[in-house]
């Protein structure tokens, strides 16, 4: 799945019947989050029932497209099913239901406690139905009874490129800066034309240090975007002054209302920024290696702790992970994560392990003398590790093998 999105400018009318779909789809994710409290081992059956009932019971759910109601049903699950597993998994978090959290607290709750109610729900979610694009595919009209009615697609990304039956998802989404469409299609390579890129003839492993953005095999790194460090000034100012304005307790200010959308628009650029880099760098790989391993890091986990979080977090590791997966499947390159395992201690020339703390930034093997960064030491790891699991592991890759990384796969399988 990818998405495709569009930017689109509503009329008046129509801002308040998009806010109104989005408000009903949060009705119904809480009412049935509530049932589900109260009517704990009820299941999945039962609650979307509850919502046929809640369709029969308020016009306004009623004039919802069904299937959208349905995604505001997916989404309450998702987080209970969220809840279980992580309590299966004894993953820490908040255990307590709070509605209404403290001011600034709701950004900060982490997302494996109990499933929260919302307040703040910014999208509505169609599936197939409730909506149908025009001949041109230059616009859309949502049909449903909630009035949204039809929306020119502003955007250079062309929808003729994909059949129609490969959206599966529609999605309205309300930012800091107006109102967006969303398309979420599936991939199917017999459906997608794209240009199959020359091989390469290279791999490549990466490593995601607190350095650099990332380390890779060839002993190439490629910078912390610095945009974040600048921008994070001006996002830190913005928000003592939206702070200095709050006032507890009390109807909020049209000076705090401008401060918030201030500090929520030099959010959004920050959040651009960061996927544009993640994207430029995932695509460089892709094109000049056909397989690319990476570390299968628990991004959740490394950000809980407080000194890494802020690199993390920021370089969007995660963002560029998804990235580099949807085009090596683009492009019929090899994406694969291997599990992290003492990747940055073990010698990638001799296989001993090399003790070293997070500030040794030189690798040096006092068995066999090889030297190298750190960070590359790590990505030769990676790299070895990848090469040995291709072909064991479900991996991101729509095109055959090429017959030279099958000698490399093969000898990885020899020496491991
Ligand atoms: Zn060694």
């Amino acid at each position: 799945m990818f998405v495709l999105e569009y930017k689109v400018k509503p009329k008046p009318y129509q801002v308040e019947a998009i806010d109104e779909a989005i408000r009903t789809t949060q009705f119904v994710r809480n009412k049935v989050l509530r049932y589900w409290m109260d009517n704990r081992g009820v299941g999945k059956a039962e609650l979307f029932r509850y919502n046929t009932r809640l369709r029969k019971e308020f016009k306004f759910v009623e004039e919802l497209n069904s299937h959208a109601c349905q995604t505001a049903v997916e989404r309450t699950l998702r987080a209970i099913t969220r809840f279980y597993e992580n309590c299966k998994n004894q993953v820490k978090g908040k255990k307590r239901c709070d509605p209404a959290p403290s001011h600034g607290a709701r950004e900060r709750a982490p997302r494996e406690g109990y499933p929260q109610f919302k307040r703040n729900t910014r999208s509505v979610e169609y599936k197939v139905s409730g909506w149908k694009l025009s001949e041109d595919r230059k616009h859309i009209v949502f049909t449903d009874k909630k009035g949204i009615g039809h929306l020119r697609l502003i955007g250079s990304r062309d929808l003729n490129y994909y059949h129609p039956e490969q959206i599966k998802r529609v999605r309205i989404l309300r930012r800091a800066d107006g109102y967006y469409v969303q398309f979420c299609i599936k991939l199917d390579p017999r459906l997608t034309v794209s240009k199959p890129l020359t091989p390469s003839q290279k791999s490549v492993g990466i490593d995601v240090g607190l350095k650099y953005f990332l380390a890779d095999s060839q002993g190439n790194v490629e910078p912390i975007p610095q945009y974040y460090r600048k921008a994070e000034k001006r996002l830190k100012r913005l928000n003592r002054q939206k702070s200095k304005k709050f006032r507890k307790g009390k109807p909020q200010s049209r000076n705090y209302q401008k401060a918030r959308q201030r500090y929520a628009r030099q959010h959004l650029r920050v959040s651009r920024q960061r996927e544009e880099n993640a994207k430029r760098v995932a695509l460089r790989l892709i094109q000049s290696n056909d397989l690319v391993a990476y570390e299968d890091l628990n991004v959740a986990g490394l950000v809980k702790n407080r000194h890494l979080s802020k690199s993390i977090s920021d370089a969007g590791w995660t963002l560029f992970r998804r990235w580099l997966e949807y085009f090596a499947d683009k492009y019929g390159k090899i994406a694969i994560a291997v599990p992290p395992h003492n990747t940055s201690q073990n010698c990638s020339s001799c296989g001993e392990k090399v003790q070293k703390s997070l500030s040794t930034r030189t690798h040096i093997c006092p068995h066999c003398g090889f030297v190298a960064d750190r960070d590359t030491n790590a990505a030769i790891n990676i790299l070895k590790l990848g090469l040995s699991r291709v072909g064991r592991t479900r991996i991101h890759a729509s095109g055959e093998i090429p017959s030279w990384l099958a000698g490399e796969i093969l000898s990885a399988n020899g020496d491991s």
